[in-house]
């Protein structure tokens, strides 16, 4: 490759490397190369469930939702692609008082910022999917907006468009350096050659933290194995399938036409990038889903896969310039819902990037709160 100059480089070919690319080239910067060193949309945005909440306990992932949800609402005019967001909704089950208390002040939370959701007490969930099993239940809160897609399609159908705008987009081209003098960055060296630019995007994911490295900076995430399992076709649940989520397991279905897809969050699993499909965990995660929806006795395997959650210690990601190291800016660390969040995390980014500060108050979001003991989890995660 010969020697590329480039205004801005972004590191990461997933839904947070393309948004922002994205919304920089809407907003006229167009002097950008995106880096992806496999093909895009194959790391954690390909392999995750692609749902969509607004039910978080802190407002602002409320609000990022929100926003994602805004653009998802009208995605076919913008982007020329269709895509089936499938608003079935989003049920969280709790047995524990200790949780059900925790959800009902999020209900509160929730509501102040205009999302419909509903307290449902167990018959009402029996009422409304009678395929559940309610025994010991203290109820369900139900937000009837939120829903899942398909991730592939949606980011792909973000990275064509951004394409069309004049965006160079380098897929199998691996980041192995960042160059910087005097704490500004000064370009990148790549698989295929170094790359001159004083703006540098870590959207890596998972890998966010060894790009963190490169510039010298040490970042607060761990990478952890997340495994999901879809059954073969399967119609003893009646379509539209929310997004049911046993809090107490962490266990969590919904439909994948024509089968079912499950998944549960392994406890035990450490910190690593192995994503390899686990199948002693298969057998935990098909005892969770008979002992909440037992007509899946019925249902047969057909395949799973692993991804990486980027995790840190709040559940919630990093996003903004790192202070010290001008022009290095990260949005990674989105502890397993960055999916949903990606389209505004990108809007928000290229409004800071290029005019220095954005509308949305990325305070919970810092780098530096890690040092400042601001921190407020996330309640509600999966
Ligand atoms: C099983 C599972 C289920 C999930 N379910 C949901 C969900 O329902 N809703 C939701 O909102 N989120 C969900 N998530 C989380 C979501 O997938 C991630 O938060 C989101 O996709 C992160 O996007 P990203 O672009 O930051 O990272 P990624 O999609 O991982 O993209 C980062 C990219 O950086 C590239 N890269 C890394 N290092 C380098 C380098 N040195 N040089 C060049 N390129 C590099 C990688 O190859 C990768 O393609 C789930 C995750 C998993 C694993």
């Amino acid at each position: 490759m010969s020697r590329y100059d480039s205004k801005i480089v972004i590191i990461g070919g997933g839904i947070m490397g393309v948004s922002t690319a994205y919304f920089l080239a809407k907003r006229g910067q167009k002097d950008i190369i995106l880096l992806e060193r496999d093909l895009l949309a194959q790391a954690s945005t390909g392999l995750c469930v692609g749902g969509i909440r607004q039910q978080f306990s802190h407002p602002a992932n409320i609000l990022l939702s929100q926003e994602t949800i805004g653009l998802l609402r009208h995605f076919e005019r913008e982007f020329h692609a269709k895509i089936d967001f499938h608003q079935a909704g989003y049920l969280f089950l709790t047995r524990e008082q200790s949780t059900w208390e925790a959800f009902c002040e999020c209900v509160k939370i929730q509501r102040r910022y205009g999302v419909p959701v509903e307290v449902l007490s167990p018959e009402e969930v029996k009422r409304r999917w009678p395929y559940l099993e309610i025994k010991g239940l203290k109820g369900g809160i139900f937000g009837p907006e939120d829903g899942y897609v398909d991730p592939y399609d949606v980011t792909m159908a973000i990275a064509n468009k951004t394409r069309k705008l004049g965006i160079r987009i380098l897929e199998k081209t691996e980041v192995t350096d960042i160059h910087l003098e005097n704490n500004q960055v000064k370009g990148v060296a790549t698989s295929r050659g170094p790359i001159f630019s004083r703006i540098i995007v870590n959207a890596a994911g998972a890998w966010g933290g060894e790009i963190a490295k490169m510039a010298g900076v040490e970042l607060p995430i761990q990478p952890f194995r997340r495994q999901v399992f879809i059954t073969k076709a399967f119609d003893a649940i009646p379509r539209p399938l929310p997004m049911i989520i046993d809090q107490d397991t962490q266990f969590y279905i919904r439909g994948y036409a024509p089968g079912i897809l499950m998944g549960m969050t392994d406890l035990d699993e450490l910190p690593s990038f192995h994503t390899h499909v686990d199948r002693s965990f298969m057998e935990r995660v098909t005892a969770a889903a008979l002992e909440r929806v037992p007509v899946l006795e019925k249902a047969e395997m057909l395949r799973g896969w692993g991804g990486l959650y980027a995790m840190t210690p709040d559940e919630n990601p990093i996003i903004g310039e790192i202070p010290g190291i001008k022009g290095f800016f990260c949005a990674t660390g989105f502890s397993g819902h960055g999916f949903q969040h990606g389209p505004a995390v990108g809007r928000i980014l290229s409004e800071l990037i290029l005019h220095g500060k954005t509308n949305f108050n990325l305070s919970p979001f810092s780098y530096d709160r890690f040092n400042k003991c601001q921190k407020t989890t996330e309640l509600i995660t999966v």
